[in-house]
C-alpha cells in the first residue's frame, strides 16, 4: 500500500496487544502461498507461525480456495435463527464424529474467546437449577483462553493483566500450572493442589477449564496427560464439569487429532477454534455430550442463551469442511510425527547457548525458551532479515509449523533462531 496509508495504519490502527502512540513496527504482506508470506518489497518469508496456529495447510490452498469460491456462488451468509444449510450441518456432523467420545452437541461461534464464552455459560446453566452455589470455576495458572471476559476470568491472572480489570472480572480459582512435564515420569504430587482445591471448593465449582497437554499462549508449557486423567477423575467424582479448550491443540497440532487423546480422555465440553477453517475464516464451536445438553435444555431456562451474528456462516463452515477433509485425507499423523523429529534435530542443539533456558518440542511445536525476555521489535527485525517470520514473545521464541512445512524449512526457521542467540539478540 502507498506511503500515505501504511501511516494511517501505523497512526489510526490498534494491532494486537499494542500502543497507538509507540506502535511497534508491522511488516506488509502482500500475499501468501504454501509456508511462505510474501511482503511487499518481494520479499518471501518461510512461515513458522502458521499464522497464530490456524493455517495448517499453509496459504492459498486450492482445495480451500474452491470451496470458498463455490460457496461464495451460492450463499456467502445467512441467519441461523431458523434457518438450516448443509455447510453448517455436515461439519457439525464431522466434529462430533471426530471429537472424542460422545461429545454429540455442536454450537457454532465466531471466535475461539466466544467458544469459551459459550463453554462457560453451558457449565453455568447446566448447575443453575441442581446446585445453585456452583458459579465459579477452576482453572490453570499458565493457563489462556481469549480476551473477552468470561474467556480472561479463567485465563492466568498476570497474562491477562487481570489488575487492569479488576473491578469487573469474575473471581475464580486457580492453582499452578500442572509441575510434571509431558516427558517426564509421572509424580502424583503435581495433582495434589487440584485435588484439595476441589474438595474443599466444590459446591462452588461448576467446571475446571483447561488446555488439555498443551499451554499455548500462556507460556507453550507441555504437561504430563496423566494430569488430565486425574482431572477427569476429581471431577467425575466431585460433580463438576471439565471444560477442555482444543482451540490451539486441536485438529493434529500435537500429534493428535485432540490432545485429549494423549490421556485417553473425553471432556464434558470441548472448544475447538484457530485452525478449524484452515485459518480462512473466523469460526469456533463448544461441543457437549448429552448430561449437560439435557442439563440445559430440561432445565428451567430451557435453551442456551447464546446466538452471534454470525453464528454457522456458510463460507467458514463450509471452508472448515474443506480444511477437515484435506487434514483427514492426507497422512496427517505421519506429517505432524516427521515435523517433530525435524523439529528436535535442528531446534534441540539450540539448548547449548547461554541465553537459553531450555528447548522442548512436541509434535508440530518447538519451544526456545530464553533466559531474559526478548525484545520483540528488534529479534522480528532480524528474523524478517534471515528470510523467516517468527514471532516471539515474553522469554519464548517459538514455532507452530503449517503441516506442508519441509525439512529444508524447519532448518532454516532453527539456523535463523540460532542466527539470533549467537549474536546476543535475546
Ligand atoms: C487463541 C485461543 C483462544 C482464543 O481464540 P480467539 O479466536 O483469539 O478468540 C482461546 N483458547 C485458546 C487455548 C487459544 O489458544
Amino acid at each position: 500500500m502507498n506511503s500515505e496509508l501504511t501511516q494511517f495504519d501505523l497512526e489510526h490502527v490498534w494491532h494486537p496487544y499494542t500502543s497507538l502512540t509507540k506502535p511497534l513496527p508491522t511488516y506488509e504482506v502482500v500475499s501468501a502461498h504454501d509456508n511462505y508470506l510474501v511482503l511487499d518489497d518481494g520479499r518471501e518469508l518461510i512461515d513458522g507461525m502458521s499464522s497464530w496456529w490456524a493455517c495448517i495447510h499453509g496459504y492459498n490452498v486450492k482445495e480451500l480456495n474452491d470451496a470458498v469460491t463455490e460457496q461464495i456462488g451460492k450463499v456467502s451468509h445467512v441467519m441461523f435463527g431458523g434457518i438450516r444449510h448443509e455447510s453448517a450441518a455436515r461439519l457439525a456432523k464431522k466434529l462430533v464424529e471426530l471429537a472424542p467420545g460422545d461429545l454429540d452437541y455442536v454450537f457454532f461461534a465466531d471466535s475461539g474467546s466466544v467458544a469459551v464464552e459459550v463453554a462457560l455459560k453451558m457449565a453455568l446453566q447446566y448447575f443453575s437449577d441442581k446446585v445453585k452455589t456452583k458459579t465459579k470455576f477452576l482453572a490453570l495458572g499458565g493457563g489462556y483462553h481469549g480476551d473477552t471476559f468470561g474467556a480472561m476470568s479463567v485465563t492466568d491472572p498476570e497474562g491477562s493483566m487481570h489488575s487492569i480489570y479488576r473491578d469487573f472480572l469474575s473471581k475464580n480459582y486457580f492453582i499452578s500450572r500442572p509441575s510434571c512435564r509431558f516427558d517426564e515420569p509421572w509424580n502424583p504430587d503435581s495433582a495434589d493442589e487440584l485435588f484439595n482445591v476441589l474438595s474443599e471448593h466444590h459446591e462452588e465449582i461448576a467446571a475446571v477449564v483447561l488446555e488439555p497437554v498443551v499451554q499455548g499462549a500462556g507460556g507453550m508449557y507441555f504437561y504430563h496427560p496423566e494430569f488430565l486423567r486425574r482431572v477427569r477423575a476429581y471431577c467425575s467424582y466431585f460433580n463438576v464439569l471439565l471444560i477442555a479448550d482444543e482451540i490451539a491443540t486441536g485438529f493434529g497440532r500435537t500429534g493428535k487429532l485432540f490432545a485429549c487423546s494423549w490421556a485417553g480422555i473425553t471432556p464434558d465440553i470441548m472448544t475447538v477454534g484457530k485452525a478449524i477453517t484452515g485459518g480462512y475464516m473466523t469460526l469456533s464451536a463448544a461441543l457437549c455430550n448429552e448430561k449437560v445438553m439435557k442439563g440445559i435444555c430440561e432445565g428451567s431456562a430451557g435453551v442456551l442463551m447464546h446466538g452471534p451474528t454470525f453464528m454457522a456462516n456458510p463460507l467458514a463452515t463450509r471452508v472448515a469442511c474443506a480444511s477437515l477433509d484435506l487434514l483427514l485425507s492426507g497422512n496427517w499423523r505421519e506429517t505432524v510425527n516427521h515435523l517433530e523429529i525435524r523439529l528436535k534435530e535442528y531446534f534441540l542443539p539450540l539448548a547449548a547457548y547461554e541465553n537459553v533456558e531450555e528447548v522442548r518440542v512436541l509434535g508440530s511445536i518447538g519451544v526456545v525458551q530464553t533466559r531474559k525476555p526478548v525484545n520483540m521489535a528488534v529479534l522480528q527485525k532480524a528474523f524478517v532479515e534471515q528470510g523467516v517470520w517468527i514471532r516471539p514473545f515474553g522469554r519464548l521464541i517459538y514455532v507452530m509449523l503449517p503441516y506442508v512445512t519441509k525439512d529444508e524449512h524447519i532448518r532454516k526457521l532453527a539456523e535463523a533462531v540460532e542466527y539470533v542467540l549467537k549474536n546476543n539478540l535475546v
